[in-house]
């Protein structure tokens, strides 16, 4: 296990769409405990493989619900609202403010390439999507209605 970067915004991976997984081997497995090694340090809510600069559909979510992995994963629905606060481990000393759906169903499979589903809701929902985005090149600056500097104390 190890720590890896962080790639921070201006890179031009974090623009980029990312790849399937189709290989459920030992190098996605390092992967996956890397990047969770990485998000514990880090301290945050999760992590998508491009943020370590690897373009594969892969995230990590660790939040109140448990820790989850994600690959391959698609949101088949999403519905509800909520409004709230968002930071990005990629977009370092900023919060925004980000409407998405109050409750999502995803499909993905785990890293044995074991298909599951789940829903997840409020800030796991939040979580969620938010991590789902970064596999499409997508930041949640591009949508947020307000980014705030975070205070310097
Ligand atoms: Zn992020």
């Amino acid at each position: 296990m190890a720590i890896r970067n962080i790639i921070q915004i201006g890179d031009e991976t974090l623009r980029k769409k990312s790849f399937e997984v189709t290989s459920f081997d030992e190098k996605l497995a390092t992967l996956l405990d890397d990047m969770r090694d990485t998000l514990t340090k880090a301290r945050g809510a999760g992590l998508a493989a491009p943020q370590v600069g690897i373009l594969r559909r892969v995230f990590i979510v660790d939040v109140e619900e448990g820790y989850f992995e994600f690959v391959n994963p698609v949101i088949v629905s999403r519905s509800g609202k909520q409004i709230g606060q968002e930071g990005c481990l990629s977009v370092k000393g900023k919060w925004g403010t980000v409407e998405r759906p109050n409750k999502v169903v995803i499909k993905a499979q785990d890293r044995h390439g074991n298909k599951f589903q789940l829903t997840a809701k409020e800030f796991f929902a939040r979580a969620v999507c938010h991590e789902y985005d970064h596999l499409d090149g997508i930041l949640y600056v591009d949508i947020a209605t307000e980014i705030e500097n975070e205070a310097n104390d």
